[in-house]
């Protein structure tokens, strides 16, 4: 499943091709993904020009000069075709630039979606207005968690994952950043102290850069024939290593799950 580095990646791969070019194609292969796609997507796009490409949470924002912007959600399985030399079927969006540049968006289970969002307004969209803090922006400060914990009996591992507190947080990444912050996944998130704290807003920061330094070396792939992003094989530290050695301290790490997903932890590291 595509994770906030990988939506990054998609999003600086597409801007080599996409920023300030004219779209000069929209082909519509079927009508949907997870939901239609959005009415007047094909004629607000054509012969319109991308002005710059943004992210939010797990979101990719494709800006144009007439003042709308494509939302675009990879889903389960989505992932951008950039000049694929055959047709997929799976290709269900297909963009060409002025330039002759072809990009498809690819989605074979079709838990993707699309939307069509006046810019000016695209913070009070919906889906983004109940949205915390970007985790690699400034806002995302000790502080901010400090007060999101305060009281809380409620497990901290949960709480990260949660998207008001923190916006396009994962799983993977939250079981790593506590495993260097050295916090239990299960314990009360109002007990951890302002010191712990300190130590996890900047290993949350530092698991997705790494991991979007990682896939930045898939990007030269887009300008190959077929290119596809790939999902990054990272070196998880903690993360699908249950009964194998924690990378930290060669204790074999534990799962246990915690509101429907695996949480992978290690006894020693995290108190
Ligand atoms: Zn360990």
């Amino acid at each position: 499943m595509p994770e906030l580095p990988e939506v990054e990646t998609t999003v600086r791969g597409l801007a080599r091709y996409l920023e300030g070019e004219r779209i000069a194609r929209v082909t519509l292969n079927r009508a949907d993904l997870r939901r239609p796609f959005p009415e007047g997507l094909v004629q607000s796009l054509t012969g319109a020009t991308v002005t710059s490409l943004g992210r939010r949470a797990k979101y990719g924002l494709i800006h144009t000069d007439r003042d709308h912007t494509m939302v675009f959600h990879l889903g389960m399985s989505g992932r951008w075709r950039i000049e694929p030399e055959t047709p997929d079927k799976h290709d269900h969006l297909v963009l060409e630039t002025g330039a002759g540049h072809v990009l498809a968006l690819n989605d074979a289970r079709r838990f993707g979606s699309v939307d069509l969002v006046d810019t000016a307004g695209l913070y009070q969209w919906p889906a983004f207005a109940a949205l915390g803090p970007e985790p690699l922006g400034e806002d995302l400060t000790t502080q901010h968690l400090a007060a999101a914990f305060k009281g809380r009996a409620a497990p901290v591992k949960p709480l990260l994952l949660d998207q008001r507190i923190v916006a396009g947080l994962g799983n993977i990444y939250v079981c790593e950043a506590l495993l260097r912050a050295g916090i239990r996944p299960d314990k009360a998130a109002g007990s951890i102290s302002r010191k712990a704290i300190d130590r996890l807003v900047p290993e949350i920061k530092a698991v997705l850069s790494e991991s979007i330094e990682a896939g930045g070396s898939t990007i030269r792939d887009y300008a190959q024939p077929n290119g596809e992003l790939g999902y990054f094989a990272a070196n998880w530290r903690v993360y699908g290593r249950e009964a194998q050695p924690c990378l930290h301290c060669g204790t074999p790490v534990q799962r246990m799950v915690q509101g429907g997903r695996s949480t992978f932890w290690c006894a020693k590291c995290q108190k």
